[in-house]
């Protein structure tokens, strides 16, 4: 069996790391940070991956909630169940990591991954041999880089946490997860409100292709000044999420998650692609004559969407009838299904 050294401790790597440990790889898991999860992200994850992120929204951990009401506009849709959990990034990834620990995974933390080459992984704590390498390094990929693969297709997105108790939460919508569509200041991207155990997500993002990173920036905190919050309320962090796909697999090195640009480029969703790509990778690497259908299925997801979305007048006119739109079950069941 191979020796499978997996960069990044993300969903994709963790997600990975299981899988190959599960089939007897010797696998080693590196990440940079003490903390991994501790980064942008609106936690938000829905249906399509529950399983993989062994999630029973049921019985959500204590560090996540799950909504049956999404707010759009001045609409309110409600679901027969929960369409989707919000998450503590870094409590449910340093959950997995422990169990990745007792099945005998070789994690380490604080351990960053400088380069590889001949069967060989340098990193700032030294270097070790292994057959194969995994880029599961997340948007900034340094794996992707050394491999010579252009970032291409990504969304930016900014984000505040407010904590509970802070003055601007009370006016805030808890029980629900609320969105905006608004062509002019969010093209064909969104804006979201994620309540959170301990306090409100307030986050926007849009794609490259279809708005700037300084009109992008500007939106966020005009949108924060109309719903009267003041980004000093809370901690305001922004990030890339990795949308261009040009592939998985370079030999024996492979890509996952946002390092292989498989996140939607409409939602910004790309914890559940990051789960199925980094499993779908490992099973490629324990069978090498298997190819995965998944992966450029999850590759093209949402890519004409956001094409059609990107051209002004229709993304305009659309986006100004969605919430009337969502109002109609079966579009409302079909967009939650595909977008959610
Ligand atoms: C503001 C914002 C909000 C978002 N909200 C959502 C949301 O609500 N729902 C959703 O599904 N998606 C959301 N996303 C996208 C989501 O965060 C990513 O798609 C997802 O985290 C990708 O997972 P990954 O495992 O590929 O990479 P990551 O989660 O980025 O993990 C990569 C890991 O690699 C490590 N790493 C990087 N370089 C090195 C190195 N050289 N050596 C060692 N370790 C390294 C990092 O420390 C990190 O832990 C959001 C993103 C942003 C920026």
């Amino acid at each position: 069996m191979n020796d499978v050294c997996v960069v990044g401790a993300g969903p994709a790597g963790i997600s990975c790391a299981r899988e190959l440990r599960r089939h007897g790889c010797v696998v080693v898991l590196l990440d940079r940070s003490s903390q991994p999860g501790d980064k942008a992200c609106g936690g938000g994850l829905t249906e399509y991956a529950w399983e993989l992120a062994g999630i029973d929204p049921g019985r959500v951990p204590d560090h996540a909630r799950a909504f049956h009401r999404l707010v759009v506009g001045d609409k309110s849709v409600e679901t027969d169940g929960p369409f989707v959990v919000v998450l503590d990034r870094k409590k449910w990834q340093a959950a997995r990591i422990d169990e990745l620990r007792e099945i005998g995974c070789d994690v380490r933390l604080e351990e960053r991954f400088m380069g590889f080459s001949r069967g060989e992984v340098r990193t700032d704590g030294g270097s070790f041999g292994c057959d194969v390498l995994i880029g599961a390094d997340g948007a900034a990929s340094r794996v992707r880089r050394l491999l010579g693969v252009q970032r291409g297709l990504v969304v930016r997105a900014w984000q505040v946490t407010v904590p509970s108790g802070h003055r601007a939460c009370e006016t805030i919508e808890r029980e629900a997860v609320t969105v905006r569509f608004d062509h002019r200041l969010f093209g064909s991207g969104y804006a979201w409100i994620f309540p959170t155990v301990d306090g409100v997500r307030l986050g926007c993002g849009a794609s490259n292709a279809s708005l700037s990173a300084g009109d992008l920036k500007a939106s966020f905190f005009s949108w924060l000044d109309e719903l009267g919050v003041n980004p000093k309320d809370g901690r305001v962090r922004c990030g890339t999420i990795g949308c261009g796909y040009a592939g998985h697999r370079f030999r024996n090195v492979f890509l996952a998650g946002d390092a292989a640009g498989l996140a939607s480029p409409v939602t910004g969703e790309g914890i559940a692609s990051a789960l199925i790509s980094g499993r779908e990778v490992a099973r490629e690497i324990i069978d090498p004559s298997c190819r995965s259908k998944e992966i450029p299925r999850l590759a093209a997801r949402h890519r004409r969407t956001h094409d059609i979305l990107s051209i002004p007048w229709i993304g305009r006119s659309l986006y100004r009838l969605a919430p009337s739109i969502l109002k109609i079950p079966f579009i409302r069941t079909e967009a939650m299904g595909r977008y959610g």
